[in-house]
Formats: structure tokens, C-alpha cells, sequence
């Protein structure tokens, strides 16, 4: 049985497929064999089509010109949206609730409804060489000076940054009463003192890039700090919760469109006088990936739903955690058996199945890795019990 949507999720569904089906996976391939990057006029039309259809602002409060969704058909679209390769769905920023919550009236103004409208681009700078799993261990400092802040540090990974004209960015406060605390700044990409110390190559074809970025003595004024000294943490948790849960959405369509992809081409592959699909052992890994496929979904669409029956925050925490870390191995699973299906075509470059083998390797380890999931997961059930956790 399919899982219950109601009439207005299932047109979101429909909205965001057609999307993805119709305007961003014709270019795949083009994308790929040019480092990610389409056309000038083609990237424009997809973000235009996606500021229409509003997916830059499904999170944003109605207050603010936002669509508010609930989180389920959030989840829905971009469930969708990730059935395509190449990061092709990421034509627009997304401002997200939190931060209306968390900014500033003049920050929002500023920085935030940009995002919803299309016309500013933000890059998020957490991680540090010596901190990355472990944000106890980092290193870049804000240091009060009179009414500004002066950034000193290195980040690392920083996605988007490329294509983003401000960074939020994480850094230990010192100098003030509440020193060695964590603060968030909003930090202009061309601020004086920032600089690209690294631009390398991962194993995706993404025209979105994860540069290194040098602040010496960068020049912040105390109204980009958001929220205050010590909320920093908290912040990126909220940032967390909502990106774990997106990639395993994202991770849910992948998975669908590989088995979809090697559903179909197991019964039209004839190998030794009779179609693959014939064989058990090629049904067994069909088999596997529905199942685990369909666990992942549910346990997404629980998340979801559990965040707009205002469930403890705690406890959605603990259940983004276990959706991003199910989703994303799940996913890898089912790429690495729909490439086996596919054989040697499987490995081609042109093929969405190789891609997707490449691309859903990070989903496992950005917005924290999966053994840092397990261990938020474990300190949820030891901290509480199992009837509290999954209720
Ligand atoms: C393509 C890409 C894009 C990214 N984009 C961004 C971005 O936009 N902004 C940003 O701030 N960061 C970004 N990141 C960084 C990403 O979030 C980190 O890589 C991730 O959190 C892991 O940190 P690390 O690489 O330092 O690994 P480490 O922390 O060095 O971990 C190494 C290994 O040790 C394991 N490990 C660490 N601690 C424990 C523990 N306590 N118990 C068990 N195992 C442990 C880890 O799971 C991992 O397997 C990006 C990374 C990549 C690859």
C-alpha cells in the first residue's frame, strides 16, 4: 500500500517529478562531461523554474512571503528532486524556518528573503582541518573589537561557495565575558581578508564547488553576528536536522530511479538465450533494494511528519539522525547493485547509475557521518530508553 498523502502533497509530488524529469535530467549527461556546468541560459531557466514553482521558499513563514509547508511535502519534493544526478537540483537557495527565527528583522531583510527570491546565494562554513567530525575542535576565532569582530581562521569543504555571496559561518568568540562560546556571522564572500586557498576535486561532477577558504583578520560588524555569543551551536543544530533529513529524501529518490532504471533494463537484457531479470540472483538484489527502499521512505516520512506534530525536538533530532543514516547506506546499497545489474554499461559514465554510485558516497558522510549518526542515535536511547525514542 502506498503511503497515505493527502491531495495537496500528491500535487507537490507531481510538480516536483515533472520538474525533475522534464528540465533537469535532459541535461545530465551534458552536465557531467562538462565539470557540472550547463549553459548560462539553461542554469537560468532551471532557477527560474524553481523560484516558480517555490521550492526556495517552502520553509520560509507565510510572515514573510514564505510557503510554510509541512515538512512532509518538503521531504516529497525533494525526494523528487533527487532522482536527478549532477546536483542539477540545486538551481535555488533555500531559506530555511530556523533562520527566521534565529536573525535578525534588518539580517532578514538583508540576507534571508534574498534567498527565498532568488537573488543571494549563502554558503554554510563549519569544518576545519583538525574539526570536522568533532566541532569541539574548532579553531577559527571571532575576536571583539570595539563594535566589530575580527575572523581568524581556515574553512574547509565550504559547498557552494562558488556560486554564494555570503557565508554563514561558525567561529569561537573571544574577547567578551562569554568568551571561548560558539557564535554564527554572516560574512560577505568578497569581505577583505577572505580567500580561496584551495579549490579541489571530489568525486562528483557538481558545478557546485567545495573550496578552501583562508580569514585573516576579517572585518565583521556585530550586526552580522546571529543571535547571540553561544547560540552557534544550536543554530547549526537546527541546520542539521533539516539537511540530514533532505539528503535522506534525496537519498529516497536515487534509490527509486536505480531500481526503476535496472527494473527496465533487467528484462530487456537478454544474456545466455533468456532476459537477466530471469535470474534469482538478480532478483534477489531487485528484491533487497525495494525493501530497503521502502523502509528508508517510511522512516522519512515519519521524520517529517513527526516535526509537523510538533514532536520534542530532541526526539526529531535522534529520528533525522536514523533517517540520514538508513537512507544514505541504503542508497549506496542500491547503487552499488544497480551498477552490477547494468554490467559493464554500469560503469559508463553516460549511464545515471554510475553517477549516482560516485555521487551518493559523500551522503554517507557530509552533515556528519554515519558513525557520528550511530553515536547520536546510541546517546538518545542510553540518555532516554526505547519506548521514549521510537514512542
Ligand atoms: C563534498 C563535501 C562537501 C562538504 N560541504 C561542507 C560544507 O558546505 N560546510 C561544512 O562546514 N562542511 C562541509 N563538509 C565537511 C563534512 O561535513 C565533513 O567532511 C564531515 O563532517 C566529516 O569530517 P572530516 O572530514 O573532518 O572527518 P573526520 O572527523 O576526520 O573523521 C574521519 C573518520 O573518523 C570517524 N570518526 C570521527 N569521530 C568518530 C567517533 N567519535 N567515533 C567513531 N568514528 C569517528 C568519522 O566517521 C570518519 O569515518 C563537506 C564535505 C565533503 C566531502
Amino acid at each position: 500500500m502506498a503511503y497515505p498523502l493527502s491531495a495537496e502533497s500528491a500535487a507537490w509530488q507531481r510538480k516536483a517529478r515533472a520538474y525533475a524529469e522534464n528540465e533537469l535530467m535532459p541535461y545530465e549527461e551534458q552536465a557531467e562531461m562538462n565539470d557540472g556546468v550547463l549553459p548560462a541560459e539553461i542554469s537560468a531557466r532551471h532557477k527560474r523554474l524553481a523560484l516558480e514553482l517555490g521550492f526556495s521558499k517552502m520553509d520560509a513563514p507565510t510572515s514573510h512571503g514564505g510557503l510554510q509547508l509541512p515538512m512532509l511535502d518538503q521531504v516529497i519534493v525533494w525526494e523528487q528532486l533527487g532522482r536527478v544526478t549532477n546536483a542539477l537540483c540545486w538551481s535555488v537557495s533555500e531559506a530555511h524556518s530556523w533562520m527566521f527565527d534565529a536573525c535578525s528583522p534588518q539580517q532578514i531583510q538583508e540576507f534571508i528573503v534574498p534567498l527565498m527570491v532568488g537573488s543571494r546565494c549563502e554558503c554554510y562554513a563549519i569544518t576545519e582541518a583538525e574539526s570536522g567530525s568533532d566541532p569541539s575542535a574548532l579553531a577559527t576565532t571571532a575576536t571583539r573589537d570595539g563594535d566589530h569582530y575580527l575572523i581568524e581562521g581556515e574553512k574547509w569543504f565550504v559547498t557552494s561557495a562558488n556560486k554564494a555571496d555570503f557565508f554563514i559561518l561558525q567561529a569561537i568568540v573571544k574577547g567578551e565575558s562569554d568568551d571561548q562560546q560558539h557564535a554564527l556571522f554572516l560574512v560577505d564572500i568578497d569581505a577583505a581578508g577572505a580567500e580561496i586557498i584551495d579549490n579541489p576535486s571530489f568525486g562528483h561532477t557538481f558545478s557546485s564547488h567545495h573550496p578552501t577558504y583562508r580569514f585573516s583578520n576579517v572585518r565583521v560588524h556585530e550586526s552580522r553576528r546571529i543571535g547571540a555569543v553561544g547560540d552557534g551551536m544550536e543554530f547549526t543544530k537546527s541546520w542539521f536536522r533539516r539537511e540530514r533529513l533532505m539528503i535522506a529524501a534525496r537519498c529516497c529518490g536515487a534509490a527509486a530511479r536505480l531500481i526503476d532504471m535496472a527494473t527496465t533494463f533487467a528484462k530487456q537484457r537478454v544474456v545466455s538465450g533468456q532476459p537477466i531479470s530471469e535470474y534469482q540472483m538478480i532478483q534477489a538484489m531487485l528484491a533487497d533494494s525495494v525493501t530497503e527502499l521502502w523502509a528508508a521512505r517510511l522512516m522519512t516520512y515519519e521524520t517529517a511528519a513527526m516535526q509537523d506534530r510538533g514532536e520534542p525536538l530532541s526526539l526529531v533530532h535522534t529520528h533525522c539522525s536514523m533517517a540520514k543514516l538508513y537512507a544514505s547506506e541504503m542508497a549506496n546499497r542500491v547503487a552499488d547493485r544497480v551498477v552490477q545489474i547494468f554490467g559493464g554499461r554500469g560503469y559508463m559514465r553516460g549511464n545515471a547509475a554510475q553517477r549516482f554510485y560516485r555521487e551518493l558516497r559523500v551522503d554517507r558522510i557530509w552533515e556528519g557521518t554515519s558513525e557520528i549518526q550511530r553515536l547520536i542515535i546510541a546517546r538518545s536511547v542510553l540518555k532516554r530508553n526505547l519506548d521514549t525514542v521510537l514512542g
